[in-house]
């Protein structure tokens, strides 16, 4: 694992911290919960496709892109932070976006994440839920190459060998910090979507020989399908980085138990880890994501997974600012 061989453009503020949650960890009576704050990566409110993005957008400018594409359900942090990112080198910015939960609620359709990807100044168009939305975005690419304009393609959630470079290279920054700190891990535990978190982490992991498993938390594809998509990137990631082969099928392992009625419709156990996380550490989780990470964190504690003397790493994705689309599910208005 050799980053440097590798474009990549600074835009996130890492290492993101490494922290305690004692109130959380009582609440639940154990196991020693910790949290990696990827919620802090501070490109326009922060999350996970930051880390992604500095190779991906490293990759546009070293192609002389002049425009990057991407696209994401409504409230996609992936877009925004892409938009964000584009803005700040310099690049426009198309975006296109699923109406993938049909939700009706205009904060949905225009606050949150949609709100940023405006002021970042991006354009955007929509497509009705359902469609090969890759496919959609190398159509809309290719109608831009027509015009005349380099585009460059980003694929939905950055996860393509590249973006997962980013969590390749956050394992190493992970074990950094543990070595520094003496601090033994025996879990990590996070939201798993589009893959490219998961695979990029456990390509990391397993070409360090960290020996720490990765429980990935789905939000919307099940459990065979999710493993599928994480195993076949991690492969190709780890083939990308020259480690071939390190990656192994048992290593990859998805818990898709929390979804609840699907993509983007919080459960209530989503909305109960939103409560948890905000009343004990002081911490804001997601709809979306990172909360059904965090409902499968408390019930898998709760029903014993992890052993009370076990230390278990929450890494936090972000997206807290989707909590604004989401107001009716959370009963504030
Ligand atoms: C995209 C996203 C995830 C999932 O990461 P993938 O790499 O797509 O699996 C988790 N949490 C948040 C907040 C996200 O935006």
């Amino acid at each position: 694992m050799n980053f440097a061989r590798f474009p990549r453009i600074r835009l996130g503020h890492l290492p993101t911290p490494l922290e305690p949650m004692p109130r959380l960890t009582k609440a639940l009576g154990g196991p020693e919960i910790w949290i990696k704050r990827d919620d802090c990566t501070g490109l326009s409110t922060g999350g996970n496709k930051t880390r992604k993005l500095e190779f991906l957008m490293a990759e546009a400018k070293a192609q002389g892109a002049d425009i990057v594409l991407t696209q994401g359900a409504t409230q996609s942090n992936h877009a925004r932070q892409t938009a964000a990112a584009a803005a700040k080198l310099g690049m426009d910015c198309h975006i296109l976006l699923e109406d993938r939960t049909g939700i009706e609620d205009p904060n949905y359709k225009l606050n949150g994440n949609v709100l940023l990807d405006r002021l970042h100044g991006a354009t955007m168009e929509h497509r009705p839920a359902g469609l090969d939305m890759n496919a959609e975005l190398e159509k809309v690419a290719q109608r831009f190459r027509d015009e005349g304009r380099n585009a460059y393609a980003i694929p939905g959630g950055g996860s393509n060998p590249t973006g997962a470079l980013g969590y390749a290279l956050c394992a190493l920054e992970l074990l950094n910090q543990l070595t520094e700190t003496g601090l033994a891990v025996d879990h990590i535990v996070h939201a798993t979507g589009s893959a490219g978190t998961q695979a990029g982490l456990v390509t990391g992991l397993s070409a360090l020989n960290a020996q720490i498993p990765v429980l990935g938390i789905g939000v919307r594809a099940p459990k065979p399908k999710q493993e599928e998509n994480v195993f076949n990137l991690a492969c190709a990631t780890a083939e990308k980085l020259g480690c071939a082969g390190v990656v192994k099928r048992e290593d990859v392992v998805a818990n898709c138990d929390y979804v609840g009625e699907g993509y983007g419709i919080p459960a209530e156990s989503t909305l109960e880890a939103i409560d948890l996380f905000a009343r004990t550490d002081g911490i804001l989780l997601d709809p979306v994501y990172s909360a059904k990470g965090g409902a499968g964190l408390i019930d898998l504690i709760r029903k014993g997974h992890f052993g009370k003397e076990e230390r278990v790493v929450f890494l936090h994705t972000g997206g807290a600012i989707g909590l604004t689309a989401y107001t009716k599910a959370l009963g504030v208005i």
